[in-house]
């Protein structure tokens, strides 16, 4: 667990509103027939001008800068010049970039056009359990504070927390210490203090919490094939309470 100082916090800021900018510049493109792929072209264009790097694309091997992620499919979907939005999907978008050696991580869940009952209700929950949980960003709060914040909300409303993935903290490296579930743990988990810098992500499935692996080594998709929504915030511990880092506000 590593923290930061107020200058590394800016500096964080900084990657993370290029992140918000980004995903919000590619939520006015998501429409009927665009394809995924057109979608990674626009990250790839904000990040040059920006001129910082994407963070997923050569990470572990993945060959993209957006991780887009339809329907049943949970997160790390690969874009591709054959997948066009259709009315009535719901599409996950997982953006990270690098800036001045820090970290920015967040992501979204979108309605392309009308959606129906369930995904609306998946979509709304899922981005609700993620507001509840950035409140529980407190010093002297535990990390498994966050965790029940999430999974009672989302249990609650009769839907399910995928376990195989988790949060994370966020600073010289995508992924740091501590690991943040959406689901409470028997072990106790470590005390928030300031400076900390989290990434908090529920992912959230429709029907079983259940997810397998596709052939292509990297989209996850729910095992009973019903829909799953994704959002994640990159949040700072600070004195005045939580700092959401990669927040949209400013451009929309
Ligand atoms: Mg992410
Ligand atoms: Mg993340």
């Amino acid at each position: 667990m590593v923290v930061k100082t107020a200058d590394e916090i800016t500096i964080m800021h900084e990657a993370n509103q290029i992140v918000a900018e980004t995903l919000s510049r590619i939520t006015r493109s998501v429409d009927v027939g665009i394809t995924t792929w057109e979608l990674d072209m626009i990250a790839e264009e904000c990040c040059t001008q920006k001129k910082v790097r994407p963070a997923f694309k050569g990470y572990r091997g993945f060959p993209a800068s957006l991780c887009v992620s339809i329907n049943e499919q949970v997160v790390h979907g690969i874009p591709s010049k054959k997948c066009k939005l259709k009315k009535g999907d719901i599409i996950s978008i997982d953006f990270g970039v690098e800036h001045r050696g820090y970290f920015g991580d967040s992501a979204i869940t979108l309605p392309v056009g009308k959606v129906d009952a369930t995904k609306r209700k998946l979509l709304e929950v899922t981005r609700r359990s993620l507001e509840l949980a950035i409140e529980k960003v407190q010093i002297g709060n535990r990390i498994s504070d966050i965790s029940e914040a999430i999974q009672s909300y989302v249990e609650n409303k009769g839907l399910a927390i995928v376990r195989q993935f988790v949060g994370h903290g966020i600073g010289t490296a995508l992924h740091e210490g501590p690991e943040i579930p959406n689901f409470v743990q028997s072990e106790s988990s470590p005390r928030i203090v300031e400076g900390l810098v989290l990434a908090i992500e529920p992912m959230v499935n429709a029907g079983s919490y259940k997810v397998k692996v596709l052939k292509d080594g990297w989209t996850v998709i729910t095992a009973d094939k019903k829909p799953s929504a994704h959002f994640e915030h990159s949040v700072a511990a600070t004195a005045d309470g939580p700092l959401v880092l990669s927040s949209r506000e400013n451009f929309e």
